[in-house]
């Protein structure tokens, strides 16, 4: 008998679980929406060039070793993370009032300032402080801020189903009756899972009352870059909210910018060039996507599909939700072997020119069967 007999199974994480029904199905013309990674036009995962550039200067430098780090991290990596959220000419990094630490991904750093504000956060122990999540969020958002110890979490108002866009009401309103020094976690840009982000106008309406009933920004950054194919214009909102005096928190991710998913430790080695020479890596992938956007749009137009599908294009990112119901869902998985997650939510990475037209014809008969 085990001491660790009575641990129960995790449920499964949904995306790996449609990611293996999908891998079992043997339609010849199957398609994976759910995957939350970039994919080439041919369906494969994509090694950026300047990511395959600095792999071999790193093979190549002698003067590299695998000495333990500082106990915050890289200091040339942490200075060069700074300035890809904050800008080269961040007047916050000039002044010296920037600090960073390297994390285990995006989710290590989540966790990080999760933990940090529960502990440290306008001076006391908070595990009451209400924590607000979009509706919906990222899956993770919950669970890591409950490990850290915070004990009321909620959701605050985010997607609008009717409008299929933001509820900014609703957000506003709920920013309104937070109760004080509330913490906020906030998508700097490519909202995940909706694509559906605010405006400039709209977010300086959220950082006003923010900043009015002082509530507390803690910014999750997975996909600058990816929004706009820029990553100045992708942090557009960080740097607002800066610029108007907030002290905040960003966990930033390069997981999906540098298409590096299962590289965690190796972050150590992204060097300040790397993140220079990215620029023009996430504008092929920001493109790709782009592209499917319209492309989708204008076929499930043509097929004249009952609904608007302004939104495709309207939202931004890798993700897009679509608005199809569960049972329209399951349509699109069990008679048209089009995976995708219950939610609605497609990665618009699983569309490419050879399989477009399948998935808008497989849409189109969801919703008129
Ligand atoms: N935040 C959001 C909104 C994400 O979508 C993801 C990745 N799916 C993360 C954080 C985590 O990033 P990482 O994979 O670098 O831990």
């Amino acid at each position: 008998m085990s001491l660790f007999s009575d641990v129960p199974q995790a449920p499964p994480v949904a995306v790996f679980k449609l990611t293996a029904d999908f891998r079992e199905d043997t339609h010849p013309q199957k398609v994976n929406l759910g995957v939350g990674a970039y994919r080439t036009d041919d369906c494969q995962p994509w090694v950026l060039p300047v990511v395959k550039k600095v792999e071999r200067l790193i093979v190549e430098d002698e003067s590299l070793n695998h000495e333990y780090l500082p106990i915050l991290g890289l200091p040339e990596f942490r200075s060069a993370a700074s300035k890809v959220a904050l800008g080269d000419d961040s007047p916050a990094i000039k002044e010296n009032r920037v600090g960073g630490v390297q994390a285990l991904g995006g989710t290590g750093a989540l966790r990080i300032g999760a933990e940090f504000l529960r502990r440290w956060y306008n001076g006391v122990n908070n595990a009451a402080t209400p924590v607000y999540v979009s509706a919906p969020t990222w899956e993770n958002h919950n669970g890591v801020f409950a490990d850290a110890g915070f004990k009321d979490i909620r959701p605050y108002h985010y997607w609008d189903a009717a409008k299929r866009g933001l509820d900014l009401t609703g957000f506003l309103d709920d920013l309104e009756k937070a109760p004080e020094y509330s913490i906020f976690v906030l998508h700097a840009c490519a909202h995940n899972p909706t694509g559906t982000d605010p405006t400039q106008e709209e977010w300086k309406q959220i950082a006003e009352v923010m900043k009015r009933r002082k509530l507390y920004v803690f910014f999750d950054s997975a996909y600058q870059g990816f929004a706009s194919g820029s990553l100045e214009k992708d942090a557009w909102a960080i740097r607002f909210f800066v610029s108007e005096g907030f002290e905040l928190f960003v966990a930033q991710s390069f997981s999906k910018n540098f298409g590096l998913y299962s590289e965690y430790s190796r972050s150590t080695y992204i060097h300040a060039y790397l993140l220079l020479l990215s620029k023009g890596n996430v504008k092929t992938m920001a493109d790709r996507v782009l592209l499917m956007r319209d492309q989708l749009k204008a076929k499930l137009q043509a097929l004249g599909t009952p609904g608007t599908w302004d939104h495709i294009t309207q939202q931004i990112g890798m993700f897009s939700f679509t608005g199809l119901t569960p049972k329209q869902v399951e349509y699109m998985i069990k008679e048209r072997h089009v995976y995708l997650m219950a939610s609605g939510r497609i990665n618009m990475c699983g569309l490419t020119s050879k399989n477009i037209d399948y998935v808008a014809q497989s849409i189109h008969e969801a919703v008129t069967k």
